[in-house]
């Protein structure tokens, strides 16, 4: 066994490969761009490297820093993680050519399923079902859309060297076909410096189900069940679990069989995943083979009880498999949640920012949190926004599930946009908890998972409101405490004034909803909230103690328990089962809506101009693309939100430009009045 190791990646998986390397008795290394100096992953490990400044292409994509930083530190083995090196045939064979072992699959494998199409031809060959469409050489605009014609649409684009949903475009109609053609191009040749393209029919409602298949080098092979994964967003998971729901032992024995043929006939050595797409009817179709450790590991490891990095770094070091085809066995069920800062309702775009408050659930034979952050840090515009992993486990599915929802309302973030709200919502909503499961659930449910939980809004806002009396007579207090007359009427904050009414007043934005609230006094420490002037008035009797962040309300009799946080002048409450957010609305900035009206035609996140698809001057149809940028390597198109002309663009392609930066000067056309 290896006694140093070092861990090619950042974030999450860096922290997971570096835990199991303990476990053993490995030491570890860790490298690092500029961005991350202060990272949870650099602090975990024994020794750490720095490879470069933050953007990935000048630190943890360069092959050569992270050989050298290896070799500095004399490591034995690289582990790749997942993304940035991992699937990279050429620095698997630099890790060889230096004496450096390369932890996961032979260089030949990588480069058998490195190229979608060239993957496809060889399990077509290998006798693995494939979903039918088209994955040549041949690559002139007028082929692919004659194929795609020809196979009828739907039809999927997908980037041949593409990952992670990049350079992929779901086609509708022939029209729609050229447009999303050089769309797809365009992004997966800033992804992957390769715009080839397959044609795929594209399945309407088939389920995500993939295998995960461990080899040594020895020739034997085994596969640790499935995954269901699909519950996606953009084509990209977000929920995964493990066994797939209603999975019959001849489906999975037969899916198992195909991939591990998928394996054997490229020689795998390692973690591999093959996933299928499965339909209705049990067909199910070869997708793709990953050739390393996917993101969903840990469902298969709460299920199998097998710790697949232990699988992973004894099979680099020559070791047999641990366990047998029959030594495997399926106990009880496992979810895992993606936390993202991202924003649901903005068709999930990234967000980035401070992680100004975070506070995950308990950890437990039950629940388990894999992160590589900590509240403080940053999710830069540089790498993936994701924040954790919240993977949960009970002896069945229903159990585990309870098990997800409970540990979704204990996760506490504030500082940005999460998906924690809109996963909770989802996994609670009836269609996921009877797991009628497909890849278009999010489309298909929309309007059951995308809402606010704001059923307990009177409850919330006398919370909120509780809570900032509560604040103000401590702000109160610790001034008059330092002042010179500390009885001064001027210190007062029990809403004394000069006729003598004890009453507060605030002007909330609370949920995204605006609303003023009242509350008096009505004996020293209680007070009645209530909403004057709404539609439907409610009255409440409140009372609490605040100590730091934690107050203790009593609401008509209901005593909770919140903690509250604030980060520029948003507040964040956290209860037992709701988060919400609220702030004070000052007086005087009434014009909140002002540069709304535009639509669209600001930034919607930090990134990258791509292109301007059109000239400025020249006139527009509503909807026509005008500006496409690029964010955390996602492509987002800027469109006219009216007929119109634009008369000046404030960006040009290649600039980066901030969230919220207005983009161009759009004006619309006067429609004609007859
Ligand atoms: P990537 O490697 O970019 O993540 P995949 O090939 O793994 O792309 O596909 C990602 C997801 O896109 C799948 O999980 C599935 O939901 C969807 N998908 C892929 N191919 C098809 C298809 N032919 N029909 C329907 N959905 C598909």
């Amino acid at each position: 066994m290896f006694d140093k190791i070092l861990i090619a990646n950042r974030g999450e998986i860096a922290c997971r490969v570096i835990r199991t390397a303990r476990k053993m008795g490995i030491r570890t290394v860790a490298v690092y761009s500029d961005a991350d100096r202060n990272a949870l992953h650099v602090t975990m490990a024994d020794e750490a490297v720095n490879i470069g400044p933050a953007p990935s292409k000048e630190s943890y994509l360069l092959a050569e820093r992270v050989i050298d930083a290896a070799k500095k530190t004399g490591a034995q083995a690289v582990h790749p993680g997942y993304g940035f090196l991992s699937e990279n045939a050429a620095f698997s064979e630099a890790c060889k050519q230096n004496n450096i072992v390369f932890i996961g699959p032979p260089v030949a494998a990588i480069e058998a399923m490195g190229s979608k199409s060239a993957a496809k031809s060889i399990m077509e060959k290998a006798g693995v079902p494939l979903v039918p469409g088209y994955h040549g050489d041949e690559q002139s605009p007028a082929v692919l859309k004659k194929h795609a014609d020809d196979m009828g649409y739907p039809v999927l684009l997908k980037a041949t060297a593409g990952g992670g949903g990049k350079g992929m475009r779901q086609v509708w109609s022939s029209e729609e076909f050229d447009e999303a053609l050089e769309a797809a191009k365009r992004e997966s040749l800033s992804s992957f410096g390769d715009e080839r393209m397959l044609v795929e029919k594209y399945l309407t409602q088939p389920r995500h189900v993939e295998i995960q298949v461990f080899c040594d080098q020895h020739g034997n092979g085994v596969y640790l069940f499935e995954r269901d994964c699909s519950i996606q967003r953009r084509h990209q998971k977000i929920i995964e679990e493990a066994p797939a729901p209603g999975m019959n032992d001849t489906v999975r024995t037969a899916m198992g069989d195909a991939a591990l043929l998928a394996a054997s006939t490229i020689n795998y050595e390692g973690a591999g995943t093959v996933e299928f797409l499965l339909d209705k009817d049990d067909t199910f179709y070869f997708m793709e083979m990953n050739t390393r450790l996917q993101v969903e590991h840990p469902v298969t490891e709460m299920i199998t009880g097998q710790d697949l990095v232990e699988w992973q770094l004894r099979v680099a070091a020559g070791q047999t498999l641990p366990l047998s085809q029959d030594q495997l066995q399926i106990n009880g069920h496992a979810f895992e949640a993606r936390i993202y800062a991202e924003d649901p309702d903005n068709d999930f775009l990234p967000v980035t920012g401070t992680l100004s408050y975070l506070q995950p659930p308990e950890e437990s034979t039950y629940v388990r949190v894999d992160t590589g952050v900590l509240q403080g840090d940053e999710v830069s515009v540089y790498y993936d926004p994701m924040i954790a992993k919240l993977i949960v486990w009970d002896e069945n599915r229903d159990r585990a599930l309870a098990r997800l929802a409970q540990a979704l309302t204990e996760y506490h973030i504030s500082g940005m946009t999460t998906n924690v709200e809109f996963l909770y919502n989802l996994a609670t909503s009836e269609p996921f908890r009877t797991a009628d499961l497909d890849t278009g659930f999010i489309d298909k449910h929309r309007e059951l998972i995308f809402h606010s939980n704001d059923k307990d809004s009177d409850l919330h806002l006398s919370l909120a409101t509780l809570y900032l009396i509560l604040q103000r007579e401590q702000d109160a207090t610790a001034r008059a405490s330092q002042s010179a007359d500390p009885y001064s009427p001027w210190h007062a904050v029990n809403g004394w004034n000069n006729c003598g009414a004890k009453v507060h007043d605030y002007s909330l934005l609370l949920n995204g909803r605006n609303v003023t609230v009242v509350a008096e006094e009505t004996a020293p420490q209680r007070f009645t909230v209530s909403t004057p002037g709404t539609d439907t008035p409610f009255h409440s009797q409140v009372s609490g103690t605040l100590d730091a962040t934690d107050l203790h309300a009593d609401i008509d009799g209901h005593r909770i328990h919140a903690t509250v946080v604030t980060h520029n002048g948003v507040y964040s409450l956290f209860t037992q089962d709701a988060a919400l957010q609220f702030s004070i609305i000052e007086p005087d900035c009434g014009d909140l809506d002002a540069d709304t009206a535009d639509g669209g035609l600001t930034a919607p996140m930090t990134g990258t101009i791509v292109t301007l698809p059109v000239e400025a001057g020249s006139p527009v149809s509503k909807d026509q693309p005008i500006v496409i940028m690029e964010a955390m390597k996602m492509e987002h198109t800027i469109r006219a939100p009216a007929d119109g002309t634009v008369v000046e663009f404030y960006f040009q392609p290649g600039d980066l430009v901030d969230g919220g930066a207005e983009l161009v000067n759009f004006e619309a056309a006067i429609a004609d009045s007859e």
